[in-house]
């Protein structure tokens, strides 16, 4: 099966089926040929897994999650060590899956994390594990997480001034992030990797000052551009800072230069940073511009909710209940059969980028970001 360039779904000489049709599309979805691997029917293979570890978390992100009243999953229908390792399993040796992330709601609220990581390692001694958090509660873990066979840690920092980060996490947690960072650091989970959404008004003018520290302290900053995502609905394409923008207000400080190194699938675009003053090499920043410039075509992720829901895309408005069937007695063929119909069925493009520009065929999905796994 060839890659269709162009984003036309593939070609595979077959009757398509009148039924079923990817989110939002209304185009049917072809029959699935038998297949190994993770293909949708836009050629794409997914080789990149995200797994929610839980849905809770110990901060409030506006961008994220509502001030209180999310309801919360109960415990038994979080994905246990063994299921997890069940699933992760079927997508390393039967589906093709060559790096794993974990997430959440916040993976170091969950107890069993060392276990998890460790049990994982055992299986996988060559897989990349890496986690993204909030680093609050990391200090106190980063080595047993190192230890355990995590690989390195992603960390969310929107802001390195204590009122600026309260007023956006709605908590004063900053201090503690900082350990976290810090520690993760210090016992090799690395390289560190820094996550930052920008608000209008609330942090955008601090990004060059971010991109500073984040430069002196040797972490690779990556700004997100904010997704209609969020619990309260507050997404506006209007008050969006976009990747445009974003590069714009740090190139008033730092010269910005294309990275040479291959994108290779990556939701960053990299860029080198210079000062403007000697035009010494700082060293680089990446834009996630996922809805200005969204980069689905080369989409290699595929997503497992704390629950065990595949989803094929952050946006995606069909769930396909893997741990729901594991749980009833399906074999190993079975889950990945399950797991390979969801991936099929993924949306050829989010088409947020449209939203609030006069196409209106945008709906933003049910689940917040914390509940589905960033
Ligand atoms: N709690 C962890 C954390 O914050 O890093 C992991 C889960 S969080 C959902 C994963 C990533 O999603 C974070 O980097 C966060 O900044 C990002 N995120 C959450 N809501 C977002 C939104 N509406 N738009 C863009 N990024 C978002
Ligand atoms: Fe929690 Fe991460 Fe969402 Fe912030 S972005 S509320 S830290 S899950």
């Amino acid at each position: 099966m060839e890659n269709s360039e162009d984003g036309t779904r593939v070609s595979l000489g077959i009757p398509a089926l009148p039924s079923a049709s990817p989110s939002g599309s209304g185009t049917p979805v072809p029959d699935m040929p038998g297949h190994r691997g993770l293909l949708d029917t836009f050629g794409r293979r997914a080789t990149d897994l995200r797994v929610s570890l839980i849905d809770k978390c110990n901060l409030r992100c506006t961008y994220c999650m509502p001030a209180d009243g999310m309801a919360w999953l109960p415990k038994n229908r979080l994905m246990s060590i063994e299921e997890i390792r069940r699933l992760v399993g079927l997508g390393v040796h039967e589906l093709g899956v060559r790096e794993l992330r974990l997430t959440g709601g916040e993976p170091l609220v969950r107890a069993d994390l060392v276990d998890i990581i460790a049990a994982l390692r055992s299986d996988h001694p060559e897989l990349p594990i890496s986690m993204t958090s909030n680093a609050v509660g990391l200090a106190a873990k980063a080595q047993a997480l190192r230890d355990a066979g995590l690989s390195r840690v992603n960390v969310s920092l929107d802001s390195i001034h204590q009122e600026t980060f309260a007023a956006l996490t709605r908590r004063d947690s900053l201090h503690q992030v900082m350990e976290g960072i810090e520690a993760a650091a210090r016992v090799g989970l690395a390289p560190l990797k820094l996550n930052a959404v920008l608000l209008r008004g609330v942090n955008d003018e601090q990004a060059p000052e971010l991109l500073s520290w984040a430069l002196e302290n040797g972490y690779e900053l990556r700004f997100i551009e904010q997704m209609p995502l969020d619990a309260d609905h507050i997404w506006r394409r209007e008050k969006l800072v976009t990747a445009a923008q974003t590069r714009e207000l740090i190139s008033q400080h730092y010269e910005l230069g294309p990275d040479p190194r291959q994108r290779d699938g990556a939701p960053a675009e990299r860029f080198t940073v210079r000062s403007r003053v000697s035009g010494e090499l700082l060293g680089t920043v990446g834009i996630i511009a996922s809805v200005t410039e969204p980069f689905c075509s080369d989409c290699r992720r595929t997503r497992l909710t704390a629950e065990g829901k595949v989803m094929s895309c952050l946006f995606s408005r069909e769930e396909f209940d893997l741990l729901g069937a594991l749980r009833d007695g399906a074999d190993d063929a079975e889950l990945v059969r399950r797991w390979q119909e969801a991936m099929w069925q993924k949306p050829k493009a989010h088409g947020m980028g449209h939203v609030g520009l006069g196409a209106p065929d945008f709906v933003q999905p049910d689940r917040s970001m914390s509940a589905i796994g960033g």
